[in-house]
């Protein structure tokens, strides 16, 4: 029997969901069921808001270093759980456990980062225009926060909502991906055994439509916080901004890596084998093309093929494997969907993969590595969002060449160039349109303490992680002290003759 698990309601447990159950199985291995969730509705979001609205007056008056303390103890325990969360990361969304345990570290580190932002969160002083006042600003709790997070950072994602959330001092709702339900079971556990009062985190399973949808339109909730696809944050946005709620978004990114002629090739083919196929290519920040100029294309095309030839597939709780499954069927039959529209684009050429392998892998989700040249600003493989192991060779002639193409895309999160020359390195920093730029690394690899996010379609103009993640969960408010006495009346005292 499958293990069931709850939804996490004013400190309580609760199985049942108002709308039945749902199974979550291993992509892996889809014969392994991981547990049996509540699919929830509007009884189980409106119970959940009301318990994080009654535990926000309690909440937002804890002094925020108090607040600290608790999220420090939720970094020792996540440290303490790593492994644990990291298998249950694995079989439950695919990828290897050397990146589960990195998903894992993420949320330890964002946990002791905004430990520390409880002691500093810092307002501005300033002089005032009048004798005897006092101006400041200081940060402020929104109220109830719902927080909507995908599957392919199972556990960092919601860390990097939640924390940032709590530390201002919001409460707040968490509505999983259906694919990673176990894993905020877990961060929930975590928050409970820290010792987080009863209200102030909620869970709630469910799908999207319904469960998430219902919380973004509940008028309890303060703020929502999305991760996920385009569309879905679209139709977020529309539904947010009819009622005036603050609404983050990160969403779909198409990113690239650059290689120009003077790059260290052994490193740019490491970079992009590490960018393109970790996480079996599902990061909103994987590199799924490859700007490569002319004079080192064919040399780096065939050792990049050849190398992605042999990267292991398998379930990625083996530790010798090195790329796991999709996520799930759908997720499959989108890969290879693209896989095809890019073989009947004119121009494109598959060099590798392509398909789902056979064998014993035939049971799971896997797709292989797929390596495309001869790819084009027009072609859909180049300006379309794929989220599978797939990269797009595109050949250039210049340093403007490649930064135009880079540019050439409706999304904008991270990006990446390979070169020696620090002139280039430089330019490219300036003239990228991204959130994000790496020189000689690769797209992926975000720290906790730099804002995270992208410009265009990748999102609404918000920044998670680092200070910025305050922003996101916290209003200004600006403050006047008047210590004189009497009435000053700012820009008319200070001008009488004008
Ligand atoms: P992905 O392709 O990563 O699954 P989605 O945007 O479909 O992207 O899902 C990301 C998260 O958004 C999941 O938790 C999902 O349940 C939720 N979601 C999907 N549709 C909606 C919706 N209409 N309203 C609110 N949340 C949704």
């Amino acid at each position: 029997m499958a293990a069931a698990y709850g939804n996490f309601i004013n400190g309580k447990w609760i199985t049942k969901g108002s709308r039945g159950t749902f199974e979550n199985r291993s992509p892996a291995d889809p014969s392994d069921v991981i547990g049996i969730f509540p699919e929830s509705g509007h009884e189980e979001i409106e119970a959940a808001v009301r318990a994080a609205a009654e535990a926000l007056p309690a909440w937002s008056r804890t002094p925020a270093p108090r607040r600290g303390e608790i999220l420090r103890r939720v970094g020792d325990l996540l440290s303490k759980h790593k492994d644990e969360i990291a298998k249950l990361a694995t079989r439950e969304m695919g990828k290897v456990l050397a990146e589960t345990r990195g998903d894992v570290q993420e949320g330890i580190d964002c946990a002791y980062y905004y430990a520390g932002e409880g002691r500093r969160m810092f307002g501005q002083t300033v002089p005032t225009e009048l004798p005897n006042k006092f101006g400041m600003s200081i940060r402020r709790p929104i109220g109830v926060a719902g927080l909507i997070t995908p599957w392919n950072f199972p556990l960092a994602i919601p860390t990097w909502k939640s924390f940032p959330a709590l530390i201002c001092g919001n409460t707040l709702v968490l509505k999983p991906a259906e694919d990673s339900p176990a894993t905020a079971v877990k961060l929930m556990e975590i928050f409970e055994e820290a010792g987080v009062p009863k209200g102030v985190v909620n869970l709630v399973h469910g799908d999207g439509p319904n469960t998430g949808a219902a919380l973004v339109k509940h008028e309890k909730i303060g703020v929502i916080s999305f991760t996920g696809s385009s569309e879905t944050g679209r139709e977020i946005a529309r539904l947010t901004g009819g009622s005036l709620k603050r609404c983050s978004l990160e969403l779909g990114g198409k990113n690239a890596q650059i290689v120009m002629e003077d790059a260290d090739l052994d490193l740019a083919i490491e970079g992009a084998l590490w960018g393109a196929f970790g996480t079996t290519g599902q990061r909103c920040t994987a590199t799924s093309r490859l700007i490569v100029h002319k004079k080192v294309a064919s040399e780096l095309t065939g050792r990049l093929v050849e190398q992605a030839k042999k990267l292991k597939l398998g379930n990625g709780l083996e530790e010798s494997t090195q790329v796991g499954p999709l996520v799930n069927k759908t997720q499959r039959e989108r890969v290879a969907g693209y896989c095809m529209v890019g073989q009947e684009e004119d121009g494109a050429k598959l060099l590798l993969g392509g398909k789902a392998p056979g064998g014993k892998l035939s049971k799971g989700y896997f797709f292989e590595p797929t390596v495309f040249a001869g790819v084009t600003p027009k072609m859909r493989i180049f300006q379309e969002e794929i989220f599978g192991p797939v990269i797009g060779i595109v050949e250039v002639k210049s340093f403007e060449e490649a930064i135009a193409a880079l540019n050439d895309s409706r999304y904008g999160l991270s990006s990446s160039i390979y070169t020696k020359d620090v002139n280039r390195a430089f330019k490219a920093i300036e003239q990228i349109e991204a959130g994000i730029t790496y020189i000689n690394g690769p797209t992926i690899g975000a720290e906790v303490h730099l804002p995270f996010g992208g410009v265009k379609d990748t999102g609404n103009g918000h920044r998670e992680a680092g200070i910025t993640g305050l922003d996101i969960f916290s209003e200004w408010k600006a403050v006047y002290v008047d210590y004189s006495g009497k009435l000053q009346k700012a820009q008319i005292d200070t001008h009488p003759d004008d």
